[in-house]
């Protein structure tokens, strides 16, 4: 029997997951925000501004949909320091009305000088100050699914963490693999290493790749930072409900331009159908991932590979002719029928 980790009959859609309005420190408007990616090809945007939700459903249409969240963050001092850990989240509503502030402390809320409109949102969780200690992110977490949002983990490497640090993490539903603000300009969070060490201790989170743009410089120019990184979402419906029940059951993958046409396995081996690309990977949690390389001047877009029959799970990544990743979440065994 065939089991199809991505199904050629489901249509994608193009998601941007992580980004930042006027609102918070980004410098365009939700509307522009809304424009700009509407006319780049994209189905999806979540603004998830910093550490207040919006509600921006009145610019949600029947081909664009707006998915409502917003980025928090628990720092050992609430005060900014490069040089130390921090740890941001992404918080995403499954009610798209749904704008309860998790956790709130005053002094993470700065950015909210610009906006008036706290006082009217609803409030939930422990208000103690937020500490820097795993069980606190723990909590925070917890408190915030209790509350009807999903979490992911933003760019673990611009926040100094290491594998160890996300371990202790619990009920994340996906690590951000590329962050592609830090990608950019500081050469971080492009996180697939990462992804693999912790898929091989066991840890189910699926991945996806966002932009968190804050567009401070031209959309023509070199230091864009929006159109790098994306996540494709494949729901049953383009509804609301559709593409959130499929992100929380991990019916998407991240990519900075390559698309997977298919990913299915058979018999105990894979199949692989992809955009042109220059290379393509199969990881199981074992030294020697498996790998299907083009000959100078040319590309590939499948591969199959044999399965090892103890693969610790499988998961596929893709790098084109401009050295651009597409990667799948990891798929356990349970999952893919061994
Ligand atoms: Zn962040
Ligand atoms: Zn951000």
């Amino acid at each position: 029997m065939k089991t199809y980790l991505i199904s050629p009959d489901k249509k994608q859609y193009k998601a941007n997951l992580h980004c930042h309005s006027v609102l918070s420190d980004g410098r365009k408007t939700p509307e522009e925000l809304k424009e700009l990616y509407k006319s780049h090809g994209y189905d999806i945007l979540a603004i998830t501004d910093h550490e207040r939700p919006h509600d921006h459903q009145a610019m949600s249409d029947k081909d664009f949909l707006m998915l409502t969240g917003y980025e928090c963050y628990i720092r050992p001092n609430a005060r900014y320091d490069k040089y130390d850990r921090e740890v941001h989240l992404n918080l995403f509503a499954r009610d798209p009305h749904n704008v309860k502030m998790i956790n709130f402390d005053e002094r993470y809320v700065h950015y909210l000088k610009r906006d008036n409109a706290i006082g009217e949102l609803v409030r939930v969780g422990d208000e103690r100050p937020r500490e820097f200690s795993a069980a606190y992110i723990n909590e925070y977490i917890k408190t915030a699914k209790e509350h009807g949002y999903i979490v992911t983990y933003n760019h673990p490497y611009w926040s100094m963490e290491d594998e160890a640090d996300i371990l202790a993490y619990e009920g994340l539903f996906s690590l951000e693999i590329c962050n592609y603000g830090s990608y950019l300009i500081n050469n971080l969070d492009y996180c697939g290493a990462l992804y693999d060490k912790m898929l091989c201790k066991g840890k189910r989170m699926f991945c996806h790749g966002a932009d968190d743009n804050h567009n401070a410089h031209p959309v023509d120019g070199p230091y864009c930072d929006s159109f790098g990184a994306f996540t494709m979402i494949m729901p049953d419906a383009f509804t609301y409900d559709s593409v959130f029940s499929a992100m929380e059951t991990g019916e998407m993958y991240a990519s900075m331009g390559p698309l997977f046409k298919e990913v299915s396995v058979e018999n105990g081996s894979i199949h692989i159908e992809c955009s042109d690309a220059k290379s393509i990977f199969l990881y199981m949690g074992s030294k020697t991932p498996a790998c299907r390389i083009a000959e100078e001047g040319k590309s590939v877009n499948c591969a199959d590979f044999k399965i090892d029959e103890n693969a610790r799970y499988v998961r596929v990544s893709v790098r084109d002719e401009k050295g651009r990743w597409a990667d799948t979440r990891g798929f356990f065994p349970d999952e893919f029928g061994f």
